[in-house]
């Protein structure tokens, strides 16, 4: 029998010779840790070492590791039945589309892929082909926001504002612009966070007006920014960006790929915001990422546009493993234990006691501010509190590596070819204990 440090050891050389990781800048130095399993918010690596995982692997474990239900409910589901196209139908499909529409307030048509790039890549066909079917053939541009994240794939990343995700890929899809993201730390001096936000805002009226309206297709953006660092808008920043597309006939995409299934303390982080979108794409946290399965919910007036007689006019995107039975399964179980286990409510709770705990940081000379909203937190560290200058990466780096040696896993965000990578991240799984939180704190 080999011991857990040599089998460790054989499966981080195997692991060297044969896989090459994601952003693997990081991985490629100084190998990565090789997980064994999971439970509750901790995972165990094959040297037995536990840490808290602050992040949900990568915001998406948030019902928490080693839950038997959801591995019952996919097994079940493949015994029963393994694979259906979704050119048909099956029951799981059927029931989460359902149950979806509970969560969202009614009203949506559901649309299953597999990841949160697909989503949103769905998402920018469909805006097209709507406005191609209602009679504004020149509509066919996106405006999201610097610093936002909205996936990988070549749409996804065109819609993405950060220069580090993009380096080296370009030129990618034409038809994407950006505007600048409201960042309340750095709002000028002696402007009042509203009227700031609101400025903000206004920014994509602006744009909109000088692209010539007529050629905007769709804004997309998230509830707030995450992978970007973090940005909370005020709530009239959310409700003014609304107002604006209604005004230019602009359909407005809201990413829940993050902010979804309770994440910020509500089922949908635009639900802080009182707004309806037009369209809403989800991932990570429907399924917890027990397995992958990704949505892009269609207003059903926006749907009327394709449910004609007319040639061609159906959506005619396919792809093989979106709503998968075993996948849906486990998304209609994943939600059945946020419900039961009131984890959304726990995520505010948990949240807003955490961003209590972690403002006491702020007199720390490198601390510039923390912010969060539900279980998704940020610090935002700076050299210098008076010209908020980021704070080094190798400073954020000694932070992150601390924190792993004590046995807690946080994430940074923010752009380094921007010269921002200087937040750092904490999104634990919803069903943290109290135990749990006092580790963190
Ligand atoms: N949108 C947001 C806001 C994300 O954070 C991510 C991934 O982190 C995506 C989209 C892309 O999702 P995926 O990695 O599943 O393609």
């Amino acid at each position: 029998m080999k011991s857990a440090k040599e089998k460790a050891l054989t499966l981080a050389e195997k692991d060297k010779e044969n896989l090459w990781h994601q952003i693997s800048s990081y991985n490629e130095k100084k190998r990565p840790m090789v997980v064994e399993k999971g439970a509750g918010a901790w995972i165990t690596d094959h040297e037995g070492n536990r840490y808290l995982d602050g992040m949900s692997g990568l915001w998406c474990v948030n019902v928490g590791y080693g839950r038997t239900e959801l591995a019952d409910a996919a097994a079940e589901q493949m015994k029963k039945l393994a694979y259906v196209p979704m050119t048909q139908s099956h029951e799981p499909a059927i029931l989460l589309a359902e149950k979806l529409n509970e969560l969202l307030g009614g009203e949506y048509k559901i649309f299953y892929s597999n990841s949160g790039s697909d989503a949103n890549e769905v998402a920018f066909k469909l805006v097209r082909q709507y406005h191609q079917q209602n009679g504004e053939p020149s509509r066919f541009k996106f405006i999201s926001r610097y610093r936002a994240y909205h996936g990988s794939s070549m749409g996804a990343l065109s819609a993405t504002g950060q220069a580090l995700r993009k380096y080296k890929y370009e030129p990618l899809s034409p038809g994407f612009l950006h505007v600048a993201p409201p960042d309340n730390y750095r709002r000028p001096p002696g402007q009042s966070v509203e009227d700031y936000n609101l400025q903000r805002a206004q920014e994509f009226e602006e744009k909109i007006i000088w692209e010539q309206k007529e050629t905007i297709a769709g804004i997309i953006m998230e509830p707030l920014i995450t992978g970007g660092g973090i940005l909370i808008p005020h709530p009239v920043y959310v409700k003014k960006v609304q107002e604006i597309c209604k005004r230019h006939g602009v359909l407005l995409i809201i990413d829940e790929v993050i902010c979804g299934f309770g994440r910020t303390g509500k089922a949908f982080g635009h639900q802080h915001f009182n707004i309806k979108p037009d369209i809403i794409t989800m991932a990570k946290g429907m399924t917890s990422a027990y397995l992958p399965l990704s949505v892009t919910a269609i207003r059903k007036d926006i749907y009327d546009q394709f449910d004609t007689e007319e040639e061609n006019s159906h959506f005619r995107h396919i792809n093989t493993f979106g709503g998968n039975p075993a996948a849906c399964a486990v998304a209609l179980k994943n939600i059945e234990i946020i419900e039961r286990e009131s984890l959304i409510e726990r995520s505010s709770e948990l949240g807003e006691r955490l961003l209590k705990e972690l403002a006491n940081l702020t007199d720390h000379p490198y601390v510039g501010d923390v912010r969060g909203l539900g279980f998704l937190l940020g610090i935002e560290l700076v050299e210098n509190k008076e010209t908020k200058e980021p704070a080094t990466a190798e400073r954020v780096a000694k932070i992150i590596n601390g924190c792993k040696e004590h046995g807690l896993i946080i994430g940074k965000n923010g752009d380094t070819v921007a010269g921002f990578n200087n937040v750092l991240t904490i999104s634990p799984p919803l069903s943290s204990t109290d135990e749990d939180f006092e580790f963190i704190v």
